[in-house]
């Protein structure tokens, strides 16, 4: 296959382990730069320019679009789509996921377990909001904020109403949370594929911090996780209507609570904290499932 890996920089760890893979079984790969791929979006014949010369003949694309980017990025895939190249995930799921709120609304209308969660827009509204994540402690997050930038912990109400407050005057789109404190600043990575869990890793927050997230300074390490977790983390998958992702889970008292499905997952801590081959076994979806004009959605919807 001529596979096009939809990505800003080749020299990023995922974009290289994927390129890497999909040479070492045999297919011809091509790093295309996101934001230097250009369209005529109105012609009869849907075409990407790259640097100067129309870019043809590809079979799948595999987008690794940053959540800067994820508008140009949308559209650039959406244009692959609709030329019939097979994307690993659809540019309508890429863009759900990248909305932290819309992406819980439409796990919590399939029922998956998800922490409390409150959103509203008026200073006048924030008590009640408060009480209806039952009080503090709880966490505040920007709803596009990536990588725990963001994300705040309020340990008092008074606290929690200051903060909010702070956010909405800056008019800052957020969501209130219950804080799930018995996960212990730990949260489970499960990497999907297709409808399996390849890969699964726990990252714990360095002491005196509550997000495990790795950029803060969190750890991995591997992790035996439960069929309900295996179960919770591919449904979440499939209601985001993604082939890959990476669904992050906490563990509280009454089963695992679903808190973001994240639809351009990094390799290097999952392959190097698991040891598995995940880009290959990305790769292999793409073998099994892609083909010419098997897109779903075409960018529709
Ligand atoms: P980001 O997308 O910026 O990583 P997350 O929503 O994943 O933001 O939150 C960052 C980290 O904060 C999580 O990995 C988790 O460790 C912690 N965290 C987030 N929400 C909660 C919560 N409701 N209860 C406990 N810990 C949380």
């Amino acid at each position: 296959m001529k596979i096009a890996v939809l990505s800003r920089n080749p020299r990023l760890y995922s974009t290289r382990r994927l390129v890497e893979a999909g040479q070492l079984r045999g297919h011809e790969m091509v790093v295309v730069d996101t934001l230097r791929a250009y369209m005529n979006i109105a012609s009869h014949k849907p075409q990407i320019h790259y640097r100067g010369k129309p870019l043809e003949g590809f079979d799948a694309v595999i987008p690794r679009i940053g959540a800067s980017v994820t508008f140009y990025g949308c559209a650039v895939l959406r244009q692959f789509e609709m030329m019939g190249v097979f994307p690993l995930n659809e540019s309508v799921a890429i863009a759900r996921s990248r909305d932290k709120l819309r992406s819980l609304q439409l796990l919590s209308r399939r029922g998956i377990g998800l922490p409390v969660t409150g959103f509203a827009h008026s200073p006048d509204d924030i008590p009640d909001l408060i009480a209806m994540v039952n009080g503090a402690p709880l966490v505040i997050k920007v709803l596009e904020g990536t990588q725990g930038i963001g994300v705040v912990l309020c340990e008092t109400e008074k606290a929690a109403e200051s903060v909010i407050e702070a956010f909405m005057g800056l008019k800052q789109n957020i969501m209130v949370q219950e804080y799930i404190k018995e996960a212990g600043g730990a949260d489970i990575r499960c990497f999907v594929v297709g409808d399996k869990v390849i890969a699964a890793m726990k990252r714990q927050a360095k002491p005196g911090e509550f997000r495990s997230n790795l950029h803060r300074g969190g750890s991995a390490s591997l992790i035996k996780i439960t069929p309900e977790e295996r179960m919770t983390a591919i449904r979440a998958a499939k209601v985001m209507g993604l082939s890959v992702a990476g669904v992050d889970i906490l563990r509280s008292n009454h089963g695992p609570l679903v808190m973001e499905v994240n639809s351009s997952p990094g390799l290097e801590g999952i392959e190097t904290t698991t040891s598995q081959d995940v880009a290959s076994l990305v790769i292999q979806y793409l073998e099994k499932n892609g083909g010419p004009h098997l897109t779903r959605t075409k960018g529709k919807g």
